[in-house]
């Protein structure tokens, strides 16, 4: 690919390789946006469909870049993960939403809801990821159930192997597993069967147009039988609407979360919205 430098080499293209110009630059423009703060946390509640209730929220990555403004992690993780930087972020990650929890149980003499930190397939050929992910929990004093971690399946097909077994290790800690995206990769009904994960996420991708599509209500509810009888709960997400939260609550789908109840919003916004939820 054939790009100008500088910020406009952070713009992701699938259909072209990053070159090497273009990693430098990625590279280094990261390293200064994790260095002086760029990257934001942001949330998203998740709430359950039957009663509304807050139970947690995920968090999802933001860049805001001094030139371009803010940056959607879906024109920089892609590259981050080609790259190999996507660790630094996952970790600073992983270091804010711990900060956060850590404030918020401090302020509020409660633990903060369960916050979904997403992961790639880099995070989990990381044998050390276990260790550090239990550093930062008990450095701000957070019990294991703070945070839940969501993984696709295709970031476990790369090495099921290693996969396999850092994520038995979370799941030994304590730490609640969900798949991300579930139908959009390339599923492995026999793995599934074996990873100890506790939920299942429906992508968007089948929520957000099922009013329209009769095939999108069956895969639906065919995905929320398939989690209930392996004992999983099931979430979708991008919900826009109350009939889309109502129909999947019909399909006997547990949690949601989507614009209609909030878009994800800077982490330091979260309190005033929960208290501002009456569902
Ligand atoms: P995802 O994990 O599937 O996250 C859900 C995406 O759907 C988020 O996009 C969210 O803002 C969006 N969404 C939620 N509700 C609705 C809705 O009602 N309508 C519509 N149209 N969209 C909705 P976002 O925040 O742009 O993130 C995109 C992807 O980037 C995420 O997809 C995830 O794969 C990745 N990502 C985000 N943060 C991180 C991170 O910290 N680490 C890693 N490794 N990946 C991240
Ligand atoms: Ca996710
Ligand atoms: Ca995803
Ligand atoms: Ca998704």
């Amino acid at each position: 690919a054939t790009k100008s430098s500088g910020a406009g080499a952070l713009i992701y293209d699938s259909n072209h390789d990053v070159s090497s110009q273009q990693s430098l630059t990625f590279a280094s423009e990261l390293k200064s946006a994790v260095e002086t703060n760029q990257l934001a946390l942001y949330l998203q509640p998740k709430i359950d469909l039957g009663t509304g209730h807050v139970i947690g929220a995920e968090a999802l990555i933001r860049w805001n870049h001094p030139q371009k403004g803010l940056i959607y992690p879906d024109s920089f993780i892609p590259f981050a993960e080609q790259s190999g930087n996507i660790n630094k972020i996952s970790m600073w990650m992983l270091a804010e939403v711990a900060r956060f929890s850590g404030e918020w149980q401090h302020e509020h003499h409660l633990p903060a809801p369960v916050i979904a930190i997403n992961l790639s397939a880099r995070d989990l050929v990381d044998h050390l990821l276990p260790n550090k992910i239990q550093e930062m929990l008990t450095a701000n004093k957070l019990s294991n159930h703070a945070i839940s971690l969501e993984i696709t399946e295709s970031s476990i097909m790369d090495d099921p192997k290693r996969a396999l077994n850092t994520l038995n290790v979370l799941s030994d800690m304590g730490l609640k597993l969900s798949i991300d995206d579930f139908g959009t990769g390339y599923s492995s009904l026999s793995y599934l069967k074996n990873l100890p994960v506790s939920e299942l996420k429906i992508d968007k991708s089948f929520v957000l147009n099922m009013e329209n599509d009769k095939a999108d209500v069956n895969i639906i509810r065919s995905t929320v039988d398939l989690g209930h009888n392996l004992g999983l709960k099931v979430v979708a997400e991008g919900i826009e609407n109350q009939n889309v939260w109502t129909a999947l609550e019909g399909l006997g789908c547990d949690f949601g979360q989507g614009y209609f109840i909030s878009k994800p919003m800077p982490a330091d916004q979260f309190g005033k919205w929960l208290e501002s939820w009456t569902a």
